[in-house]
């Protein structure tokens, strides 16, 4: 199956062609930066990140632009409400976001340019709108009209006439002074104690939708670009003002492919503040490895409403865990493995030749029945984990690809198994999980599990008064470097 992606434009699955072969230029729209980021937020970056990562895997070279909108209502307010400066805001967070990405394992972007350092380009554009009459200035605000651009609409599919009857009952401050309410600000003028710039009509600042506009073609070197991408959110108004403004300016296409991931819920209900159901992703990682977080994000396909719950977690957290039990049983069959070489009959189970190169997978079909005969070998799994990920990118059956891996590493790899065969198992569980950005070979974790046994052990012993072998139990573990401490919620343990 060749890959192929849910295009929002065409409404339709549509076989993946860049622009340029073996290139992909994909525009993620990044956060606005004046709070931790939330849950919510986190899973355009982990399903963005993984499709990255996917294309990547199949040999494309990708580059991969995400802003960080870093001037807006929400910035300024919060640095009134603390009296520091807009920029002061913008930059602690996007150092508390990078901090949040690395811990999912969200791999930085190509670039990841900031709104207020591109005004120029963003006043070149709104210019030129206007030059083409597709844009005009009220008293200092500069609004697109939108009435002029006839392909206004064709990304939400939206009627607009009744978006149009639907607003007029809008009693919004300045509305009045636009020629269609369907017209969205490109510039608007400077408020007392706000961050501005000069332009041609004043001081003021760009509108959102201006932004994603010039960073996106800027840092991706294209006019069109192949994949722009976000959460649903901002199929409306946003992607469809960007696609306006883009393509009245250009009269070419924007982007080729329109990706928009859905909501992310907590308990069956929306994030909200004034619900308190408003989880950061801080928040989770006081209970749970991050990348418990990343696993249970890509256990729902991307389209899907995923719900967030304390039973999802638990499962996603057993569920990482089975995978890692494996790789650490892997680990010490190689470790105490009998043999070194691949015999013939492993060879077979991994789907090998005599010289140990891998044969192509081949899908043969029953000639009476047409079913499809899948290859008997550990071939089968990477194969199952491409046909999820080419179907839209399914990261949920690529996830069961990965668990049908770990039972023939189960059942397959024994304490009779050659080094080279364990070795081959462990390797192809860790290459997958790692397209997912899962990390899977965790030496750290062993080694705590294997504390905590000790530390177990020692207090049985202690509680059956055999106090020689507690001692014993606790110098072996000072040996290695570990402390323990008898506190009142139970005995702690720390690295010296
Ligand atoms: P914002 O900072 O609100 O512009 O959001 C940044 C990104 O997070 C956008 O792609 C939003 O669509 C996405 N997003 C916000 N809330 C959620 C949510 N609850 N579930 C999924 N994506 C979200
Ligand atoms: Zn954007």
């Amino acid at each position: 199956m060749a890959l192929r992606f849910y295009n929002t434009l065409t409404r339709s699955m549509q076989e993946f062609r860049p622009i340029t072969e073996g290139k992909v230029l994909i525009y993620v729209c990044g956060p606005t930066v004046y709070n931790l980021i939330h849950i919510g937020n986190a899973r355009p970056m982990i399903v963005f990140d993984t499709l990255r990562r996917y294309l990547t895997y199949k040999g494309y070279d990708v580059n991969y632009v995400s802003n960080f909108t870093d001037v807006d209502d929400k910035i300024i307010k919060r640095a009134n409400e603390e009296g520091v400066t807009a920029s002061e805001i913008s930059t602690k967070y996007i150092d508390e976001t990078k901090k949040d990405m690395a811990s999912l394992n969200v791999l930085p972007a190509t670039t990841h340019p900031l709104a207020t350092q591109e005004i120029p380009e963003m006043i070149e554009l709104i210019r030129d709108l206007e030059n083409r009459g597709f844009a005009y200035n009220v008293n200092g605000t500069v609004y697109f009209r939108t009435r002029k651009d006839k392909n206004y609409g064709k990304l939400s599919h939206k009627n607009l006439d009744e978006l149009r009857s639907g607003f007029r009952d809008l009693k919004v401050s300045g509305e009045g002074q636009k020629e269609d309410p369907l017209d969205f600000v490109l510039w608007k003028p400077m408020k007392p104690g706000e961050p501005y710039w000069d332009s041609p009509w004043g001081k003021g600042r760009p509108g959102w939708h201006t932004e994603c506009c010039v960073m996106s073609r800027k840092y991706l070197h294209s006019t069109t670009i192949d994949i722009h991408a976000g959460g649903e959110d901002l199929i409306f108004p946003h992607h469809e003002n960007e696609i306006a403004q883009v393509e009245c300016s250009t009269g070419k296409e924007f982007a080729h492919y329109w990706l928009h991931n859905a909501f992310l819920n907590i308990n069956n209900e929306k994030m909200s503040k004034s619900l308190g159901n408003f989880l950061t992703v801080r928040d989770v990682e006081k209970k749970y490895d991050p990348q418990v977080l990343r696993f249970f994000m890509l256990s729902a396909h991307y389209r899907r409403v995923l719900n967030f719950t304390e039973t999802s977690m638990e499962a996603a957290k057993a569920s990482l865990g089975r995978i890692r039990t494996a790789v650490r049983t892997l680990n010490d069959r190689m470790e105490n493995a009998v043999s070194q070489e691949l015999t013939a009959e492993e060879r077979a189970r991994l789907g090998r030749d005599e010289n140990g190169k891998p044969v192509p997978f081949e899908v043969k079909h029953d000639p009476e029945t047409g079913a499809e005969i899948l290859p008997d070998d550990m071939r089968l799994f990477r194969w199952q984990f491409e046909q999820a990920m080419d179907d839209d990118l399914n990261t949920a059956d690529a996830e069961s690809a990965i668990f049908n891996l770990v039972k023939f590493a189960n059942v397959e790899v024994t304490e009779k198994s050659s080094r080279a065969f364990a070795g081959a198992v462990k390797k192809e569980i860790t290459d997958l999980s790692d397209i997912l950005g899962l990390i899977v070979d965790v030496q750290d974790e062993d080694l705590d599990a294997e504390i905590e046994r000790k530390i177990e052990e020692r207090q049985a012993a202690r509680k059956a008064k055999d106090f020689a072998k507690a001692d014993a139990i606790r110098d072996e573990l000072l040996a290695e470097g570990i402390v323990l401490k008898d506190t009142r919620d139970g005995v702690r343990w720390e690295r010296k």
